[in-house]
């Protein structure tokens, strides 16, 4: 029986740096020590490739961050006094989106919903629909019946609009996007198409005769024809994008979502006057 007082002998240590595997029959092994003990290779030393500043320049160095403080106290100071007076934007702005038409009035959107798939942040919802002889919405066999965009989601990334294959979306400077109820920031298509012009005809309407959805891309339609007009005449006698119509501020009404913001940003602004 083994005696419990006894212990068993200690295991030799092994010398430092020495390797864990023992060394092959007739080798010659040469201790290598581990990194950061003496006798491991040293570090190469770190460079820096900007020269030092020496003499006057290098005194002045630990106070050369303050002449951005000094020169910038004596400019004059911009302060915008936005709501009160708004500034413009640069031309290149990210703002409000725009569901664009063709010169006769049609709608560019196709409801391929490539703009809902680019979007991260899954803020478009696009729903197709057929255009029919009796609704034609835009050239080709389909249009947006449904778009909107939830304006609690988007950040203006604008992918949407390099996803568009017929440049139906593009952005607007608009960045006044603001209302009281969180149904009220989701912009319906009626919020989001661009308004007619002179020469474009309310859709639905027939494309112009003897084009296909071609022609439109390439931008070969240029205004809306007689025939189109005969054909809104008879549908639609009411119209106000008739040449005997209302005319174009009487078409050109905002969807109710953006009437609604409208007058929440034109509140705010009267508020911020106020004060
Ligand atoms: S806006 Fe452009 S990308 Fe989006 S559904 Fe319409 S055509 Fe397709």
């Amino acid at each position: 029986m083994a005696d419990p007082q006894k212990r068993p002998a200690p295991r030799p240590q092994k010398p430092a740096g020495s390797s864990a595997r023992p060394a092959a029959a007739g080798k010659a092994v040469s201790p290598r020590p581990p990194a950061g003990e003496v006798g491991a290779p040293a570090t190469p030393q770190y460079e820096s490739l900007i020269p030092r500043s020496t003499g006057l320049r290098a005194l002045l160095a630990p106070v050369g961050g303050f002449g951005v403080t000094l020169s910038n106290m004596f400019r004059k100071t911009v302060t915008e006094q936005y709501p009160r007076e708004t500034v413009p934007t640069k031309p290149r702005y990210h703002g409000r989106h725009q569901l664009n038409r063709y010169a006769d009035g049609l709608e560019k959107c196709i409801g391929c919903e490539l703009c809902a798939w680019a979007c991260p942040a899954d803020a478009i919802y696009v729903e197709a629909g057929d255009n029919t002889p009796d609704e034609q919405y835009s050239p080709g066999e389909r249009y947006g019946r449904v778009y909107q965009i939830n304006y609690l989601r988007c950040i203006f990334c604008g992918l949407c609009i390099e996803a568009c294959p017929t440049r139906a979306l593009t952005m607007t400077n608009e960045y006044e996007l603001a209302g009281p109820t969180r149904a009220g920031m989701i912009y319906e298509k009626d919020d989001l198409l661009a308004p007619l012009r002179s020469g474009m005809l309310a859709a639905p309407h027939p494309m112009v005769e003897g084009t296909t959805d071609t022609e439109y891309y390439r931008g070969q339609v240029t205004t809306a024809t007689d025939a189109q007009r005969a054909w809104v005449r008879e549908q639609r006698p009411d119209d106000p994008t008739l040449p005997e119509g209302a005319g174009l501020e009487a078409a050109n009404v905002p969807g109710p979502t953006a009437a609604l913001m409208a007058e929440h940003v034109a509140g705010a602004r009267r508020q911020g006057g106020a004060r």
